[in-house]
């Protein structure tokens, strides 16, 4: 079991800088926050562009500093309105070096996309713990991410429901004990349905999850399956897991949150509703385990739990999850970049919804690959995927 760190026992509070805090995770880690006042404080905020939702947390929360990340919508800003005692900063860089400072404890990175990759960086290098919900960080660079946090100390919590039930799962045994990590997935709102019948899907119907309410991107990822093709990545880095060991299985009702099953033929699940507070709060207070906001299981009446194979002919960008995750190098960052821009011109009326898993397909296999790749490296493939992306017909 991890060990209490240094702020639990000297029973201070621990300084939380939350990166995206106007997103869904912002929301949700806003509300856990303020459930325990006495062993969690805000540090810092920060959004892109929804100014005037970020100045009325500041006002409920008072932190010492927000940041506003997009330079217009940040340089705009109607100073009378930001609370006294407040500082604010304005642009991504400032951000990164706000989320190093002294007074920050543990950074929340529920930024969407590459862009959260900056902040993440910076607070690692800082030796600052993370509560990554940004999964994206780590399907691009996740061998230097792991490596970083290694070298600087730092405690790389995961936020993600799968994520975090797998890493309580493994808490039942040692790492070359476990036979394969089973992360599951609800489905998503066309589960079940054929290519034919996904051709003409509209966005407005793919952003209707059937079990979870999320940000519009990782909301299409849940429709393609793009979204646990990423978590296979991502498991695959946080748990240095191979890919062999890596599977996916629906799991409609979303409440087993993944598996782990070990040499001996034991599964050891996670369960709980489907509600992102429960992994955010176990981020922040593990190995703590208070009551908290979460809503719970009712076991007065009778229900199933179903389990089903993904249906990787229909939704094909599962597969690339799996091969990127064996491919390693740059390949995580040209899948993250070209769904990331075929999402946007998905969302835009600009792309079909099969051609989300196509488009980022074929640039991932088109792309110069190596395995070894630096941070620049990986920020070069990433614009090129995009530019890539941003002209397939
Ligand atoms: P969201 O769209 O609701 O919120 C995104 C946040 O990021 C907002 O605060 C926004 O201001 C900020 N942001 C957007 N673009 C930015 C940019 N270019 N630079 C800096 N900040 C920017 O997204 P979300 O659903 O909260 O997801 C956030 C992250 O958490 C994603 O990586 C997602 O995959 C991951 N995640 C989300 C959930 C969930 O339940 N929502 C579950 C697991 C993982
Ligand atoms: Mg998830």
């Amino acid at each position: 079991m991890a060990p209490l760190t240094e702020q639990q026992t000297s029973g201070k509070p621990r300084r939380v800088a939350l990166l995206g805090s106007t997103g869904s995770i912002g929301l949700s880690t806003l509300d856990v926050v303020s459930h325990f006042p006495d062993k969690l404080v805000l540090t810092g905020l920060s959004a892109h562009s929804r100014v005037d939702q970020l100045l009325e947390q500041a006002h409920k929360v008072r932190p010492e500093w927000i940041a506003i990340t997009d330079i217009d919508a940040g340089q705009s800003v109607d100073r009378s309105k930001i609370p006294h005692g407040v500082e604010l900063v304005v642009g991504p860089e400032a951000l990164a070096r706000k989320v190093a400072g002294d007074d920050v404890d543990v950074v929340v990175t529920a930024i969407v996309g590459a862009a959260g990759l900056l902040g993440t960086w910076a607070a690692l290098e800082a030796g600052k713990d993370i509560a990554v919900a940004n999964k994206e960080t780590l399907v691009m660079a996740g061998p230097l991410v792991m490596d970083l946090a290694k070298r600087r100390g730092a405690k790389i919590m995961p936020v993600d429901s799968e994520h975090s039930a797998l890493f309580q799962a493994l808490c039942s045994g040692k790492p070359e004990q476990v036979r394969r990590l089973v992360l599951t997935g609800s489905g998503g709102p066309f589960r079940g349905k054929k290519r034919h019948e996904l051709e003409s899907v509209r966005p407005e119907q793919a952003l209707k999850h059937p079990t979870w309410k999320m940000g519009p991107k990782i909301t299409i990822d849940s429709a393609t399956l793009m979204n646990k093709a990423l978590e296979v990545i991502e498991a695959r880095w946080l748990f240095d897991m191979p890919a062999e060991k890596l599977e996916v299985m629906i799991h409609p009702e979303s409440v087993v949150h993944s598996l782990v099953e070990f040499e001996d033929g034991s599964i050891m699940a996670q369960a709980s509703p489907p509600d992102m507070r429960l992994p955010i709060q176990l981020a922040l207070l593990w190995p703590e385990r208070p009551n908290g906001p979460t809503r719970r299981l009712d076991w007065t009446g009778a229900f199933a739990w179903r389990f089903e194979p993904p249906d990787t002919d229909n939704f094909p960008a599962l597969r690339l999850g799996f091969e990127v995750a064996r491919q390693g190098g740059t390949a995580g960052a040209v899948l993250n970049a070209a769904n990331e821009e075929a999402v946007g011109r998905f969302l835009r009326g600009d792309l079909a919804f099969l051609d989300i898993a196509q488009a980022t397909g074929q640039v991932l296999a088109s792309h110069d690959f190596s395995a070894h790749p630096d941070l620049g490296e990986l920020a070069r493939l990433d614009g090129w995927a995009r530019r890539e992306v941003g002209r397939w017909k």
